[in-house]
């Protein structure tokens, strides 16, 4: 059973679960990571699309197009990275509130390169669901069980989905909370948000960032993947759908999902239908609210750790901080007074 035994398994690779891996690998623990889908990086997604001319691959951003900078620990992670190539400054804002300058971020190649680069070192099993999860009380050993049968045992178990996921997976695997904690974390819901990537057949100009915040009434945000400078030779846009339309139109069946999110895009499409272009529906894109610890935890299922976007701060940012604070709370545990 040895080598299917951890001191922590964390289900998930996005940002959460890396930054948590990567603080619990450099203090010299053995931790796995297990990951349904099929390459890191979660919400910080992208996808390659093969070029007009079919001898290349452009790639388009279709989650978190990229992220801003607040706190000191995220900063000094972001310079490293920047020092590495691996991130690069995008464009500047200046805040509503003092017209503070705020510099938003983004993959140098993608934003899924940027994960996969700090998924290097991990061990990361991709592709495996887990379906259930049980606490043998003798041993206090976390046990984590895959679709396909097999199961990892662990002391510490950290769940980083999107909060309704994990909460989701404690329920099918008969897994009580404390009702006063499951109160609180039932009530943090997501947005969802439905994405739009089209290669239009005039290109449509962009500001030299390739950013366009608010674009109409339905799309929030526009990005011209090629004008952003990652790896796209050709004019590729994501489209970024309110919570308002994504939830009006979720249920349509593809044809129909389709024609709609081309219809708002008729501003991009001026009539005509895209070269090509993808959809993808995000069912938990932002959290609407936050638990105010930057993880959950309970004596009464001891080593259990829920962490991820939806404590205490939003988004790439908030991730991170919240897999490094879960990390650093086991480290700190095992430190002798
Ligand atoms: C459309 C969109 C736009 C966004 N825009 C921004 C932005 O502008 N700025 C910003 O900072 N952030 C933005 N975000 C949010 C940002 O992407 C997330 O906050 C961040 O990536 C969350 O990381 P995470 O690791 O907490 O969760 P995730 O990235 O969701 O990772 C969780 C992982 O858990 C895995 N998983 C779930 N259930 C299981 C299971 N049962 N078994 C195994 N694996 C499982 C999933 O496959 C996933 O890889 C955006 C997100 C979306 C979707």
């Amino acid at each position: 059973m040895d080598s299917n035994k951890f001191d922590v398994i964390i289900i998930g690779s996005g940002i959460t679960g890396l930054s948590a891996g990567t603080s619990l690998l450099n203090s010299g623990k053995s931790v796995l990571i297990l990951d349904k889908g099929k390459a890191a990086g979660g919400r910080t997604a992208s996808r390659r699309i093969e070029s007009p001319s079919k001898n290349s691959f452009d790639t388009v951003d279709y989650g978190a197009p990229g992220f801003e900078v607040f706190t000191p620990v995220f900063k000094n992670f972001v310079s490293d990275f920047l020092s590495k190539g691996i991130l690069k400054s995008w464009f500047d804002i200046l805040a509503f509130d003092n017209n503070a300058v705020i510099s938003k971020y983004c993959g140098v190649n993608s934003m899924r390169e940027f994960a996969i680069e700090l998924s290097k070192n991990l061990n990361i099993t991709q592709n495996f669901k887990v379906v259930k999860i049980s606490l043998d009380n003798a041993t206090n050993l976390w046990e984590v069980t895959g679709e396909t049968g097999i199961s990892y045992f662990c002391s510490n178990l950290f769940l980083t989905a999107p909060l309704p996921q994990s909460l989701e997976l404690l329920q099918i695997s008969s897994i009580k909370l404390p009702y006063s904690s499951l109160s609180i974390l039932d009530l943090i819901q997501y947005e969802k948000c439905i994405v739009l990537a089209i290669q239009p057949v005039k290109e449509f100009i962009f500001p030299e960032q390739g950013f366009i915040d608010n674009f109409n009434h339905n799309i929030f945000l526009a990005v011209d993947n090629h004008k952003k400078g990652i790896k796209c030779s050709n004019q590729l846009i994501t489209l970024y759908f309110s919570a308002a339309l994504s939830e009006e139109i979720w249920d349509y069946n593809s044809d129909s999902l389709v024609k709609a999110l081309f219809n708002q895009s008729q501003e991009i499409l001026k009539g005509e239908s895209p070269v090509s272009y993808f959809a993808h529906k995000w069912r938990y894109s932002k959290p609407t609210s936050f638990y105010h610890e930057p993880f959950f935890t309970t004596h009464e299922l001891p080593g259990l750790y829920i962490c991820g976007d939806a404590f205490v701060k939003e988004g790439v940012e908030g991730a991170f901080l919240s897999g490094k604070a879960t990390a650093n709370h086991i480290l700190n545990e095992d430190k002798p007074d």
